[in-house]
């Protein structure tokens, strides 16, 4: 067999390290087996995905060192690979699937759909579609659809019984039927959702292993009906441990930095983390802990993935690299430090901002050293002395990380125009709000401009500061307690927009 494997993400947002994660068993399986490793851009989601998440996401997997055979900037036989070009595709295999009786047009409206929840909410029941339209006659169907009237196409999931199926990991796994939603695999739009695209796509693309995180496996019953309906063989399910916060959560961007972009603003090396992320789940015959890539490849074998939930520990991470760094030689080191952050293209954007600032040449390497920081030094009540309260800075700076999130993209007039948002919305001079972002950001009252700044430590050094100001705040008392935080998002979305 010609093992075929795939990474799909979706690009809506940054880079995140599970999909470096994921992506790295797909590749290693892959080239294990002489096979294929794939990249498929998953953008269903229209409203959520942007081209430039997709780049930030190519090079990222690219800079960790990964490469693929096939993808939407490689191409390949079996293309295009970004789900958006495919749609007359995924329209076309619908209709097979109405035809056959495996999926029904619903025509129930958002408002029905609203109430259902409610009242299952409010019963404590299974969330989820009741059925009301799977059983409506095919002429009774064609004569709404004809009509004109709006709707989409739902999955017909068996009501009773169980769904039996392999996972190469975990053996046998049942999911009762009565578990499983009638999923909507088309939109009114005509646009399909990840599940029936996700396994079109599997299918065409002739992907053999798929091997992902588990947080699907629940979605494979859906998936397993797909398959049977359309009457292919599917391949092998492999659902990955997810990667968790040292207190063992689900890995989240509130608890430790997500973002790949990150990691490599922070001085990580991809080598580091690429063997740190192989090492969470995976375990060698000879137990060694440092591995490349290649080696890592080379002697894959899926059976040794351990299951328990791998720890992302930052601290061990920065101990790889620790490692890493010290093991190269002084001319090596300069090298990627230089690949890194210390070139030329990145004080040409430093010296215009500073040169106003400079009396002596050696005036500049302090001043501009915040930018090559991960963490920027400050006194424990530098944040203070601007003269915002604590625990009204505390609220700020969590405004701040919800709009730095949701900000479409990073430019300056964007990031200008969060704060001057935030002043207005919060009763706020920019003036008053604008000097703990400077300590944050900065580490100083006095320094170069702060939304230059932002833009050159990128957004998700910038959010990682922001984090860093909270945890200060929080070390000296100042902190939102959970279900007060709970409240005060509540508030923001109101006032804010979500
Ligand atoms: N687009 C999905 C994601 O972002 C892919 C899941 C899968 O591998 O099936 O995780």
């Amino acid at each position: 067999m010609n093992v075929r494997t795939r990474i799909a993400p979706s690009p809506t947002g940054s880079p995140h390290i599970g999909t470096a994660y994921i992506a790295l068993f797909n590749y290693a399986f892959a080239k294990h087996h002489g096979g294929e490793f794939i990249l498929r851009i998953e953008d269903t989601d229209q409203a959520r995905s942007t081209r430039a998440s997709e780049q930030a996401i190519l090079d990222a997997l690219k800079w960790v060192g990964l490469r693929w055979d096939e993808g939407p900037d490689t191409g390949g036989p079996l293309g295009p690979y970004r789900q958006s070009e495919r749609t007359s595709i995924y329209q076309e295999h619908s209709r097979t699937l109405v035809a056959n009786g495996a999926a029904y047009p619903c025509f129930c409206t958002a408002e029905r759909l609203a109430d259902l929840r409610r009242t299952q909410a409010a019963q404590g029941g299974q969330p989820g579609y009741d059925g009301r339209c799977a059983t409506l006659s095919a002429g009774e169907a064609s004569k709404r659809i004809q009509a004109g009237e709006e709707h989409v196409l739902r999955l017909r999931v068996p009501a009773e019984g169980e769904c039996v199926m392999q996972d190469g990991l975990r053996g046998e796994v049942r999911i009762p039927w009565n578990k499983v939603d009638h999923q909507v695999l088309l939109k009114a739009d005509g646009f399909p959702t990840y599940h029936l695209a996700n396994v079109v796509d599997d299918h065409l693309m002739k992907i053999t292993h798929v091997i992902r995180g588990e947080e699907w496996i629940n979605s494979l019953p859906k998936h397993l009906l797909l398959y049977q309906a359309f009457g292919w063989t599917p391949p092998e399910f492999f659902h990955l441990p997810l990667l968790r916060n040292p207190d063992k959560s689900k890995l989240s961007k509130r608890k430790n930095p997500v973002s790949i972009l990150y990691y490599q603003r922070a001085g990580i090396l991809p080598e580091a983390l690429i063997n740190y992320l192989g090492l969470l789940a995976y375990s060698f015959e000879d137990d060694r802990e440092h591995f490349t890539l290649d080696e890592m490849a080379a002697a894959f074998d899926i059976k040794r993935i351990g299951l328990g939930g791998p720890i992302f520990d930052i601290q061990k991470l920065q101990a790889f690299n620790a490692r890493h760094l010290r093991e190269m030689s002084p001319t090596e080191l300069l090298s990627r430090f230089k690949t890194w952050g210390l070139n030329e293209q990145a004080w040409l954007r430093i010296i215009p901002m500073a040169q106003p600032r400079l009396n002596q040449l050696s005036d500049l390497v302090p001043l501009a050293a915040y930018l090559f920081a991960d963490r920027p030094a400050y006194a424990p009540t530098a944040l203070l002395a601007g003269g915002v309260d604590g625990a009204r800075l505390v609220q700020l700076l969590r405004i701040a990380q919800w709009e730095v999130e949701k900000a479409a993209d990073w430019t300056f007039e964007g990031i200008k125009q969060i704060f001057g948002q935030i002043a207005e919305k919060e009763n706020m001079k920019l003036k008053q709000l604008l000097p703990p972002f400077f300590i944050a950001i900065t580490g100083a009252a006095v320094s170069l401009p702060v939304f230059d700044s932002m833009l050159i430590l990128g957004r998700d050094m910038t959010l990682r500061r922001i984090q860093y100001a909270l945890e200060n705040l929080d070390s000296q008392g100042f902190a939102l307690k959970k279900d007060k935080l709970k409240e005060f998002e509540k508030d923001y979305h109101a006032k804010y927009g979500l």
